[in-house]
């Protein structure tokens, strides 16, 4: 059985060469030490927000210039990895898709799911080239085929389609799937399917939730977070100049901080990893010689009580009442759309 470890790599981490030098570095490493990558990516930093943008414009003649635009940055970053380029089908499906939405003029879900994968498609498109030209022997596989979302009785379609869930129990078809595969894999983030067979999103931001589904359904040693920060601070070091990087937490710990807002973890990916107790390690792809921040089981060292302060701005507490509520249905839609129609 192979020491699987999971790598993921966020938008800012494999936007260009120079980083890639290092996600191709640290592979080696791993794979020196007899330990077997998972590199999970996230598209290009910019480019979910970039296809965002695309959707809203379908059906305007600026959405030409957007798909370009998107295009050319995807192009530039294959010609300064010196490799051919590698995601001609993603391109021309990108095109052929916003051209049939314009002609519909509306981008249902399930189709706003679809053109959002792509990012993810082509950026692990470009790393497996790039990799492979490198050296470092790497196979390309569609995190789909290994990631089934959760049904949800009474989800919307929105959520079923653009923020769904998968299952993170141990996966012994996946791990023989993967044993079959030689060398390191590279896979996307953020993208999996529904029992039907259709691509279906995790939530934005949701690539960090993909390494942590990889990581426990495959039993590996670690699940290593890359982002362009050394780890989770004690505070946001953009107010608190002398806020420091936390070097342990446990799994609660970090839950809570992550979901105050804290932009380094998602709080998605933390029960997956708590649940086989995998820990997870937020490294810094500009200093991957730091140590980062290890997230793990309690009873490993004797730190301070009071880890972290995080704030928040702009948070109002609405306190409501009403009689004859009970059992009344659409009762906080209601009250909410009195706050949307007052902007
Ligand atoms: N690319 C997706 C996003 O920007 C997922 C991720 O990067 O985590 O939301
Ligand atoms: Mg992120």
């Amino acid at each position: 059985m192979s020491s699987w470890v999971v790598m993921k790599f966020g938008g800012t981490s494999v936007a260009t060469v120079a980083r890639w030098k290092t996600i191709a570095e640290e592979a080696r490493r791993l794979v020196s030490a007899n330990e077997r990558p998972v590199i999970v990516c996230s598209a290009l930093s910019g480019v979910s927000d970039g296809i965002e943008t695309i959707i809203a414009l379908v059906g305007d003649p600026k959405v030409q210039g957007a798909v370009e635009a998107l295009e050319q940055q995807h192009l530039r970053l294959a010609e300064e990895m010196g490799i051919k380029n590698p995601i001609e089908s993603e391109l021309t499906e990108l095109k052929n898709q916003v051209q049939g939405a314009s002609l519909i003029g509306e981008v249902s879900p399930r189709l706003h799911a679809r053109l959002m994968s792509l990012g993810e498609r082509m950026s692990t498109k470009l790393g497996a080239a790039y990799l492979n030209s490198l050296g470092v022997n790497v196979q390309w596989v569609d995190a789909r085929d290994h990631l089934r979302s959760l049904p949800e009785a009474n989800a919307s379609t929105e959520r079923q389609f653009l923020s769904a869930e998968c299952d993170f129990e141990a996966d012994p078809t996946m791990q023989q799937a993967l044993e079959c595969a030689p060398g390191a894999i590279i896979t996307q983030g953020f993208i999996a399917r529904n029992g039907d067979g259709d691509t279906v999103l995790l939530g934005r931001g949701g690539s960090d939730t993909s390494a942590a589904y990889f990581a426990a359904k495959l039993n590996a040693v670690r699940c290593e977070i890359w982002t362009d920060v050394p780890g989770m601070f004690t505070a946001d070091p953009r107010h608190v100049p002398t806020a420091r990087v936390l070097r342990s937490l446990d799994y609660d710990e970090a839950q809570e901080i992550a979901t105050m807002g804290a932009k380094v973890l998602h709080p998605r990916a933390i029960p997956p990893c708590k649940s086989a107790s995998i820990p997870i390690v937020i490294r810094c792809t500009p200093r991957p010689e730091l140590n980062g921040t290890v997230i793990h089981s309690r009873g490993l060292g004797n730190e301070a009580g009071v880890k972290a302060i995080s704030a928040r701005k702009g948070v109002m507490l609405i306190s409501m009442e009403t009689v004859g509520m009970w059992q009344t249905v659409g009762f906080l839609a209601d009250a909410f759309a009195v706050f949307k129609r007052l902007g």
